[in-house]
């Protein structure tokens, strides 16, 4: 039966994640707000990155904190060295050490290729590639500066990389955003293989069409919603909390063999959905 109700469960509250310390970029909304409530549900401690909106991070700060568990907002511009640098000697100073960050912060500047200014392609491959690049290198630092604590995790660090189907999926109007998750496939991959010695695992989740404001008009409307759900074998549109969950699981230990891989959640938008019915 085809539907689009939320079916999504958050994980229970096992211990996946007990005493690790994680920082969510972009988590005052949509997935990377679903994501550090969902990280704190499991015992982590969380960092609230956010670039705009301070009210909304200290909502979700407070509801992380009513888990138990640690958790502080921190305003931080993702593809601002300086502010990345900063935002992870502070979570060391606070937590005193990092042991997973999700680099998912990200957004859209859309426009045909003819209309795209050079200012719209640097903005998006600023915050969605450079900034991914810049919250890796410094947790990958003080990872390696660590190590391992086998009390606290088999792994030295994670870091998991927010990319989307469009890492593989051509999209017209938006050359600037798959350019830019292309480009964060082939940087997870490689910092995966150069890191994976040091036992920091780097992993990407790459989410199909969730329910969030980056992608409001694809779902706000029936007609937009049924188009979106032609896209999407499983016939609903993602929540939010089905990316945390993969987020969460993929950080923990029982997922200590998966080094480089990307976790497609898409209800098998990369299914070439198109061919279901011939081709
Ligand atoms: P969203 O707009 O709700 O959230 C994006 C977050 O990133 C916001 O909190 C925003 O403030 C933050 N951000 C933007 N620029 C920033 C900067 N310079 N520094 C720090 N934070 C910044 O959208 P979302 O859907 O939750 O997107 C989260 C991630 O998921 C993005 O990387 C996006 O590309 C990816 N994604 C989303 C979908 C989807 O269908 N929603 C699909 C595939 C991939």
């Amino acid at each position: 039966m085809a539907t689009t109700a939320s079916e999504t469960r958050p994980l229970a509250a096992l211990p996946l994640l007990k005493g690790q310390k994680a920082l969510v970029t972009g988590a005052n909304s949509g997935i990377g707000k679903a994501t550090a409530i969902g990280l704190g549900r499991v015992g982590a401690d969380v960092v609230v990155n956010y670039v705009a909106g301070k009210e909304a991070a200290e909502d979700v700060v407070r509801e992380i904190q009513s888990f138990g568990v640690r958790a502080y907002a921190h305003e931080a511009d993702v593809s601002q060295e300086d502010q990345v640098v900063a935002m992870i000697a502070r979570v060391v100073e606070e937590f005193g050490t990092i042991d997973i960050m999700v680099a998912n912060a990200g957004l859209q500047r859309d426009a045909s290729v003819t209309d795209m200014t050079l200012a719209q392609w640097h903005k998006v491959l600023d915050v969605n590639l450079t900034g991914q690049f810049l919250c890796a290198r410094e947790a990958a630092k003080e990872f390696m500066r660590r190590g391992v604590v086998p009390e606290v995790s088999c792994a030295a660090g994670k870091i998991i990389c927010m990319s989307s189907v469009h890492q593989i999926i051509p999209w017209a109007g938006h050359v600037n955003y798959a350019a830019s998750k292309g480009g964060v496939l082939m940087m997870m991959q490689t910092l995966a293989q150069e890191l994976a010695p040091h036992r920091i695992r780097v992993n990407a989740v790459a989410p199909g069409a969730i329910r969030t404001p980056i992608n409001r008009s694809a779902w706000d409307t029936p007609e937009a919603e049924e188009a979106l759900l032609r896209l999407i074998p499983y016939r609903r549109v993602g929540d939010p909390e089905d990316i945390a969950n993969a987020v969460a699981v993929l950080a923990s230990d029982f997922m200590d063999y998966v080094v480089g891989s990307t976790l497609y959640v898409d209800g098998g938008m990369t299914l070439f959905p198109g061919f279901a019915t011939g081709g």
